[in-house]
């Protein structure tokens, strides 16, 4: 029976505790405020009836009464307020206005005797008799309160989200379960012996709202909540405990008070410290599980993500991290593609859901750009009142259009990633393996996990852009490399080239000239004065005919290096009959044949015309070169041009019963500086230059051709007896 008294006090300490708690979270929302006032008029009546009970004088019982009231007439109004700012209600401020001046009005007409006078004797103590203006305030009271539920309720149906749904309910629950029981308290002021366990109602109150809290993350006080129940639970035990031991002692050892006393209180001094450390450790592991689990998470993540580099590990890590810690039925993340135009999503990773559906999701280009701009989570439960909120008609359906697309994928949030202000991807989120909602703990844990995938996410794809960069530029790199070995590798060819070149003409160029140096110095000697006339003519001559080659030489020099430059170029608008063309040139040279004693013959194998377009300049150079050659490597023989028509074509031969070329020579006689080798032999003072300055005379004629052959080899293998020369052949394309 005497702990029953204690109930409306221990009510009392728990409402007040709640209210402190709520009070103490830094935020200063009004709600927090007008909570904490509901509780501490809830325990001002709670702490008054104890004192009625315990009374043993009729004054004092009617003094706590009105006391009780000082604190009740206010019940109404605070409520009626609380449940507008729960409800986020704007409509009934007049009607609010009107209730805290009825809770004043009744707050006089409480300490008068028109309110409660007089007392009833019970059983199990005093009460006072309730009076006239009690009566009204009865009404008053319960009229608004029936507000309360009907704001909340039908804030309940109709607005709120899943989070405020979950919460309301104890809310609801809570409030019912105070008034419901608490009501009974009115009953003995009106005669009706009821015991008064209505005093429980505060303690039920109190834990049903701090389950809300706990578990749904009423007014978002689970933090405070955690630290502060902590330490009361701490107290509590060790208060127990301290007791226990003091009863024993007491009672079983000592009979000294004192001596009990301090050992008791040494004993609270030592246990209170680890006791809290281990009543907060069971807390963290049981009561407030995900709480504890969720900065863990964080740690966790952050830590390993600074480890990882690579994106996939990255998604990997995140996705999976996400999935675990709120059990979820399933995830994924995707990516934006920003190298393709117009940018694409790339699934990164799914777990539990379907690629395709995932990607579906995203081809809806509404939640990408909503993403972009709220960059805050995406809940499914929220998008019909989002839908309702906005003004834009194409939005409204949007949004409907969305959330008939997670439903059918069954994702409950998407979450974006943003890196540099710029949506980069976006996480998805099936629903809890629990049924439960995502609560705004959930959100918030969300949005810093989403922030440091993104960080993270970008931090790779830098690096991965690094990795690209490097990999491009070591092939290019590479490419310039073998550019520059191929480039080293020609110009060594050039520079073998040059000395070549150096060596023929330091060579062809030194015979001549010693030659004239010779006889320069035996006239200088006076040599030459001891020779007959004849001698000295032809020491003379032979002078003259090496400075016309060392001309020459010079000359074709010259002329091939014109040639070799890519911008040479020859006029060729000469109209030229190759026939006559020919038989003239064959004709100048037959006084050289003749001192040769070779017969140099002119025939036209077909009938004309023979009529072609060239340079007559560049022609007349080309077959004097060509007959100068045949006469030249000749030693015996014949000397023979011909020349006719094959299709439209004109063909010129000139063929001697020369030396021949040889097969390895017969490709590279065309080139610069390259003389055959039976050549040397013959004719020391070649330049090597002649066919070549052939060549690029006749590849700038158009479709015109210049080649060799020579069967001389296979003539030279049976005896060197049978050679049989070589042919040139020149071919120009005869006008119509
Ligand atoms: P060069 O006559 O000064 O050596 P050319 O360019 O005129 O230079 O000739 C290149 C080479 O072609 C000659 O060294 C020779 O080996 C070969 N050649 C050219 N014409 C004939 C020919 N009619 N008979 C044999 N060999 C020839």
């Amino acid at each position: 029976m005497s702990f029953l008294k204690f109930l409306p006090l221990i009510s009392c300490f728990f409402v007040l505790t709640l209210g402190f708690f709520v009070l103490a979270k830094k935020s200063s929302k009004a709600i927090k405020i007008i909570f904490f006032l509901f509780c501490l008029v809830v325990s001002v009546w709670l702490f008054g009836t104890f004192m009625m009970f315990r009374t043993t004088q009729d004054y004092l019982a009617i003094f706590w009464d009105r006391f009780i009231y000082a604190g009740v007439v206010f019940v109404p109004a605070l409520m009626h307020h609380f449940s507008l700012l729960i409800t986020k209600r704007k409509n009934q401020r007049l009607l609010l206005y009107t209730n805290y001046g009825l809770a004043f009005v009744f707050l006089f007409l409480s300490q008068t005797k028109y309110f409660v006078d007089g007392l009833f004797y019970y059983a199990w103590g005093v009460h006072t008799k309730a009076q006239f203006f009690h009566h009204i305030f009865l009404f008053q009271f319960f009229f608004f309160i029936f507000f309360l539920f009907y704001n909340i309720y039908t804030f309940y149906k109709n607005k709120a989200n899943a989070l405020e749904k979950a919460q309301l309910k104890y809310v609801l629950l809570a409030f019912g379960l105070l008034i419901g029981i608490g009501a009974f308290a009115y009953l003995p002021a009106y005669g009706i012996s009821i015991f008064p366990f209505s005093f429980i109602s505060g303690v039920l109150f109190a834990v049903v709202l701090v389950y809300a809290i706990l578990h749904h993350r009423f007014m978002d006080i689970k933090i405070a909540i955690k630290h502060g129940s902590i330490y009361v639970g701490s107290i509590i035990v060790t208060v127990a405990l301290t007791f226990s031991l003091w009863l024993f002692l007491n009672k079983l050892v000592y009979s000294s008070d004192i001596g009990t006393t301090v050992t008791s209180l040494i004993f609270a001094l030592i246990i209170f410290s680890p006791l809290n450390k281990f009543i907060e450790k069971f807390a963290n592991k049981h009561l407030f599980y995900s709480l504890y689990n969720y900065q863990e998470t964080i740690n966790h993540l952050t830590n390993k993500l600074t480890t990882i580099i690579n994106l996939d590990q990255i998604i990997d890590l995140v996705v999976d991290t996400i999935k675990n810690t709120m059990r979820l039925v399933r995830s994924g993340v995707l990516l934006i593609d920003e190298s393709k135009s117009p940018f694409q999503y790339q699934v990164a990773k799914v777990v539990g859901f379907n690629k395709k559906n995932g990607i579906s999701l995203v081809q809806d280009n509404f939640l990408t750009r909503h993403l972009a701009v709220t960059q805050k989570p995406l809940v499914r439960e929220e998008l019909d009142f989002l839908s309702e909120q906005t003004k834009s008609p194409s939005d409204k359906q949007s949004f409907l259009t969305l959330k008939e697309h997670m439903t059918r994928i069954e994702a409950s949030l998407c979450l974006p990633l943003i890196s540099s202000n710029k949506l980069t991807g976006i996480i998805v989120l099936g629903g809890k393996v629990s049924g439960d909602a995502y609560s705004k703990e959930d959100l918030d844990l969300l949005t810093v996990l989403s922030n440091q995938a993104s960080i993270a996410i970008e931090n790779a794809r830098l690096y991965q852009q690094v990795q690209d960069f490097n990999k491009t530029l070591q092939t290019k790199v590479d490419e310039q490399t073998k550019d520059i070995q191929e480039k080293a590798v020609h110009l060594e060819k050039l520079l073998k080239m040059r000395s070549e070149f150096l060596d023929i003409a330091s060579h062809q160029l030194r015979t001549p000239t010693s030659v004239i140096k010779g006889t320069l110095a035996m006239m200088k000697e006076g040599d030459m004065e001891k020779m007959s006339p004849e001698e000295k003519a032809k020491f003379v001559e032979g002078m003259f005919q090496k400075s016309v080659k060392l001309e020459s030489i010079i000359n074709d020099i010259l002329v091939a290096s014109e040639m070799d430059t890519a911008d040479f170029d020859i006029e060729t608008k000469d109209e030229i009959e190759l026939d006559k063309f020919l038989e003239k040139e064959v004709n100048e040279h037959q006084f050289d044949a003749a001192e040769k004693k070779l017969t140099l013959a002119f025939e036209k194998l077909t009938d004309g015309p023979f009529k072609i377009k060239g340079s007559i300049k560049y022609l007349e150079q080309v077959i004097d070169n060509l007959l100068d050659n045949a006469l030249k490597y000749t030693p015996q023989g014949f000397v023979k041009a011909t020349i006719k028509k094959e299709g439209n074509n004109a063909i010129i031969a000139i063929s001697d019963s020369g030396i021949g070329i040889l097969k390895d020579d017969l490709k590279r006689i065309f080139n610069k500086f390259i003389r055959g080798k039976n050549a040397r032999n013959v004719y020391t003072d070649g330049s090597g230059l002649g066919l070549f300055i052939i060549k690029r005379i006749m590849d700038r004629h158009p479709g015109s051709k210049v080649w060799a052959e020579s069967p001389v080899r296979q003539a030279l293998t049976a005896g060197g007896e049978e050679s049989k020369g070589s042919t040139f052949y020149l071919q120009f394309p005869l006008l119509k």
